[in-house]
């Protein structure tokens, strides 16, 4: 390697072929009955390939109700009713990039810099624990002074941070994909999904947002940035792209394309995609060319879903209460709730939004109460299970669907013991009410009885000691 050159992974290739997707999206047919065809693969929990996805993109609207229908019914037959919760907590905004949509590139002059220091993160993480919390995302820029040791001592003070019955068990990473050495470092202070999303999968857009003497401006680097985190043993790794940049039927091929470049490499795919939208940002002008609207922004989850069964869909609260709501029932697995995304917003702000200090608008900032109790009255059983992360089942979301009774035995008991932590420790009156009497359906349904006798116990433990964490 010559100096000055940034290391690629043994297995470095650019997979993606602009004209060969962009093919697909112009000419791939919507008979009925193959379109039919890949639906019943799908909801047999097979993988589609990017042929079948780019049929079920080129769907008229007619078969498009049949796609919304059928990720509704492989979301209830298959992935039952759970809903796993964290929420984000951005570190620092320094960046040396010039990503065009982000208000913390590095010459915008309206955001005010910062970085959390160690006593910040310690508050930061004590309102989010005093409120619930246990899963976090920690999000920083891209700067010289957030390196793989920065980013493993904050993971490091996060987890060490416990206020009465409060503590976080998983803290997972969005930042810039680090090289092999970098992601062992990281590794080692117990991450759970280290996340990198691409932005746009055309090379032509890509450039054009990033431009290409700044450090994210490298296609090739950025792409090959999670299987980086794979040779350095981080097996669990999420992608996403950001909706908005460039036509959303060709980020929805790049995102199936990189999922099956992973999987085909690796042997396990993508733990997570996500698919934010472009929202305002302070100081960002943007081209409104390619905004996805909701109609297509429902059309890209319930494609995503059939397209890759064994893949957690992350939706966030960058997208409005109503809408998450419904697209939820297509087969989301995890959201972000009571999110503030200012740098130290959930101790120093009010309720508004304080645009200057966060990167782009959220449309949704209820807080985790009010959310759970929607989520509760809607008759999603909310989650804040850790266990598999931390008993080494890693691959966590392909094992739930392909180990027969997987989720019976582990992950149902384990939301239902979360879930009442959660109320008794946390919970304002009126959730607690909704969420007891959805404990109680919940435990009806379990049908082995001594599993049943189990989860009882564990409950009631948690109603009336202070013994916590019980996981199967
Ligand atoms: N700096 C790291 C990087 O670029 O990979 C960490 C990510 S950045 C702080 C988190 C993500 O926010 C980006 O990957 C991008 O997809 C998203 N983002 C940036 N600007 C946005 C905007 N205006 N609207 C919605 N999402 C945005
Ligand atoms: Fe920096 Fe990330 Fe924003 Fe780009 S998206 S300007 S790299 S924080």
């Amino acid at each position: 390697m010559k100096k000055g050159q940034r290391q690629l992974s043994k297995n470095a290739k650019d997979f993606i072929n602009d004209d060969y997707l962009q093919k697909l999206i112009t000419s791939a047919k919507t008979d009925k009955v193959q379109i039919r065809e890949i639906i019943s693969k799908s909801l047999a929990k097979e993988s589609l390939n990017i042929e079948e996805t780019a049929a079920l993109i080129c769907a008229d609207k007619e078969l498009a109700e049949e796609i919304f229908d059928a990720a509704r019914q492989l979301k209830e037959n298959v992935y039952g009713n759970r809903i796993v919760l964290f929420a984000p907590l951005y570190i620092g905004n320094k960046c040396i990039n010039e990503c065009a949509y982000c208000a913390f590139k590095a010459s915008n002059r309206d955001v005010s810099r910062r970085t959390l220091n160690t006593d910040e993160i310690g508050k930061q993480v004590e309102a989010l624990e005093n409120v619930g919390h246990k899963r976090l995302i920690l999000v920083f820029g891209e700067h010289k002074s957030y390196d793989p040791e920065f980013i493993a001592e904050t993971v490091r003070k996060v987890y060490s941070v416990k206020v009465g019955n409060g503590e976080i068990r998983r803290v997972n990473i969005n930042a810039t994909p680090l090289d092999i050495e970098g992601f062992k470092i990281v590794k080692d202070a117990g991450i759970g999904t280290y996340q990198v999303f691409m932005e746009t999968y055309h090379h032509k857009t890509y450039a054009e947002m990033h431009p290409v003497n700044t450090s994210k401006g490298d296609y090739l680097y950025r792409l090959d940035g999670l299987n980086r985190a794979f040779e350095a043993g981080c097996d669990d790794v999420g992608i996403g792209a950001l909706f908005g940049l460039y036509d959303w039927r060709f980020e929805v091929l790049g995102l199936v394309s990189h999922s099956l470049a992973l999987q085909q490499t690796y042997g396990v795919g993508p733990h997570t995609i996500s698919f934010p939208r472009l929202q305002p940002a302070s100081g960002v002008e943007m081209n409104k060319k390619w905004l996805v609207d909701d109609y297509d922004f429902k059309k890209i989850v319930a494609i995503l879903r059939l397209a890759v069964p064994y893949t957690g869909l992350i939706l966030t609260a960058r997208e409005k209460p109503e809408l998450r709501r419904e697209v939820m029932s297509f087969g989301v697995s995890q959201i972000d709730a009571g999110s503030r995304i200012e740098i130290g917003g959930y101790t120093e702000v009010g309720d508004a939004q304080v645009i200057e200090k966060e990167q782009f608008v959220l449309g949704d900032i209820r807080s985790l109460d009010d959310t759970m109790r929607q989520l509760l009255q809607d008759g999603y059983v909310p989650s804040f299970c850790t266990s598999c992360y931390r008993l080494g089942r890693t691959g966590e979301h392909f094992m739930e669907f392909a180990i027969p009774g997987f989720i019976k035995r582990f992950c149902t008991p384990n939301a239902l013991t979360t879930l009442m932590e959660y109320l008794v420790d946390y919970a304002s009156e009126p959730t607690r009410e909704v969420g007891k009497i959805l404990i109680s359906r919940e435990l009806e349904k379990i049908s082995d009885s001594k599993m049943k006798g189990e989860v009882i116990k564990r409950l009631e433990k948690i109603e009336n000691t202070n013994q916590r964490d019980m996981y199967f």
